[in-house]
């Protein structure tokens, strides 16, 4: 049976053994996905996996950070890569990095 894509992220996630990107991520499944979409994925995995483990597993994210001055972005309503820091208005941006986890 094919994995829908989320599942395959899903897998990735739970198998990789650091944190990866969007585009990490979009390359470990093998199939291209805008990344846009991949961010999308990841907020319903976020709530689907907790829900679905009862809380034992979660989805964890790095947050983005600014490579010129190393301001973090905390405060981010969704999974995105800021397109430029508010500090110092640099484009020059890490992006997010995701990982599955689990409580044992
Ligand atoms: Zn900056």
């Amino acid at each position: 049976m094919d994995l829908t894509i989320r599942e395959r992220i899903i897998q990735v996630l739970r198998n990789t053994s650091k944190p990866l990107t969007v585009d990490e991520i979009s390359s470990a499944i093998g199939v291209y996905v805008d990344a846009r979409e991949v961010y999308e994925h990841l907020v319903h995995i976020a709530k689907s996996i907790r829900a679905r483990s009862g809380g034992r597993e979660y989805l964890a994210m790095d947050p983005p950070f600014c490579r010129k001055c190393g301001y973090v972005f905390r405060d981010l309503d969704k999974p995105r890569k800021p397109s430029r820091c508010p500090r110092c208005r640099s484009e020059w941006i890490s992006p997010p990095r995701f990982i599955i986890l689990s409580v044992d």
